[in-house]
């Protein structure tokens, strides 16, 4: 039997899910911006470009391809402009950049990406760190950017950086987020990403702080970006989808971490979070066995460290194996009695 015919009798034997889950998610690929942004090594434009064309045939419907933030702060995305120049878009694919302050708008606004991704940050120390300033002057200067996208048409979503967590202050209580969510609704944006920066949310608080939001703010898409630096970013993913959630951010290899928090990790791994969606009937588009090619073939060369996703490891779950021929015990004469425990 081969691998695929053994995937196909496998994932015919999916259960139902014992709990909600939706019948289809967004994975939004991010990657190529949150994750080559943190890592060590510089990569080539072309690499970049040959990354994002690679995902955009995989059935992935968004993907956020670079970031216009200041050269001289972030040397890895000075290439933005051609990077995002030089892809080729697939139709039905939505390229998103991220796009800081109203400079990287301005920078972001010919290159005619599908939509922008606001960044700022829920917590002051965490801005100031960030930003250069406290969360209410990070919200105020993010107004033009949202009126520029208004009168250009372009999509927006705000990632709100250490609401689900924060290295600097921990727990970040709910009216917190809401008092940060509800002035970019004031201001018009109705896209959101809850972000676990540092990873360091868990399943109840996830569920607990997107079912209020969600309830509070029912008008905004609330989406999900979760760091997996404790290994809690997919148990996250299905309390996520259990409080609603349909899109989550996803780093193919499991790329990225975070400059303040020593030892965070990258995104959830996309092609982690797709094979744990497909078992459980979860629609999401996306060819899983092109995803982890990606990363084996174009990605894990590019890196200067094993890729962090458990599938570049092990394989998906319906990998078997050619069993041996015969069991191999050691010669028991040779063996010293306990030695071997
Ligand atoms: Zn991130």
């Amino acid at each position: 039997m081969s691998t695929t015919d053994h995937r196909h009798a496998y994932l015919s034997d999916v259960r139902p899910s014992p709990f909600a889950v939706p019948a289809r998610v967004v994975v939004n690929e991010v990657g190529p911006r949150d994750g080559l942004q943190l890592e060590e090594v510089e990569f080539p434009t072309a690499s970049k470009i040959a990354v994002v064309d690679a995902l955009s045939r995989t059935g992935l419907q968004r993907i956020q391809v670079t970031s216009f933030v200041r050269p001289d702060a972030v040397p890895q995305l000075a290439d933005a402009d051609a990077v995002m120049a030089g892809i080729e878009r697939v139709p039905g694919v939505a390229y998103t950049v991220l796009v800081p302050n109203l400079r990287g708008a301005q920078r972001a606004l010919p290159l005619q990406a599908d939509g922008w991704d606001l960044m700022l940050s829920c917590t002051d120390s965490h801005s100031t760190a960030n930003a250069n300033k406290p969360t209410a002057q990070a919200l105020a200067a993010l107004e033009p950017v949202v009126e520029l996208a208004g009168e250009h048409g372009v999509e927006l979503t705000a990632g709100v950086a250490t609401s689900l967590g924060c290295p600097f202050e921990g727990r970040v209580p709910y009216s917190r987020v809401l008092q940060v969510a509800g002035r970019l609704h004031e201001m018009g944006v109705r896209r959101m990403a809850l972000c676990d920066t540092v990873g360091v949310a868990d399943p109840a608080l996830v569920h607990d702080v997107c079912s209020r939001l969600r309830a509070d703010l029912p008008d905004v898409v609330v989406t999900l970006h979760l760091h997996d630096t404790r290994n809690l970013a997919l148990a996250n993913v299905l309390t996520g989808m259990a409080a609603g959630v349909t899109e989550f951010d996803a780093s193919v290899g499991g790329l990225g971490g975070c400059p303040f928090a020593p030892g965070a990790s990258g995104n959830v791994a996309t092609e982690d979070l797709v094979h744990m969606l497909s078992l459980l009937g979860v629609e999401t588009g996306v060819d899983l066995d092109a995803v982890v090619g990606i990363a084996r073939d174009l990605v894990a060369p590019l890196v200067d460290h094993p890729l962090e996703s458990s599938l570049s490891r092990s394989g998906p779950s319906w990998t078997v194996h050619v069993p041996p021929l015969r069991q191999e015990l050691p010669d028991p004469s040779t063996q010293l009695t306990g030695a071997a425990r």
